[in-house]
């Protein structure tokens, strides 16, 4: 099955404590189904001194979200929208179902 969310995308989290937030996809773990997205769950962790160039002491990070929890929001219309599925030659494409565009152009 291919990925309606990929690395790069601009996503809307849709539900939890995030709900409303925009960010880029940074991550994506296709097999657990989460993806890690920048500024959205940000959760601290105390990492105890390893090596100088290491980041230690409390730093903050984004925990991974499930991605039934986040939508696309569309490059060409800008807004919250479903993800299609379509070929274009032989190559399959995602597609913006509320404005039609191809999201995946290269
Ligand atoms: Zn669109």
């Amino acid at each position: 099955m291919a990925a309606k969310i990929k690395k790069g995308d601009q996503v809307m989290v849709i539900s939890g404590d995030d709900k409303g937030k925009i960010g880029k996809v940074i991550k994506v773990f296709p097999k657990n189904q989460r993806a890690i997205v920048e500024g959205v769950n940000i959760v601290k962790r105390h990492r105890r001194f390893v090596s100088a160039d290491r980041p230690h002491g409390i730093i903050e990070m984004p925990a991974p979200v499930h991605i039934s929890n986040l939508a696309l929001v569309c490059p060409s219309c800008g807004k919250r929208t479903r993800v299609g599925f379509r070929f274009e030659g032989d190559k399959k494409v995602r597609y913006c179902k509320k404005c039609n565009d191809t999201i995946d152009k290269d």
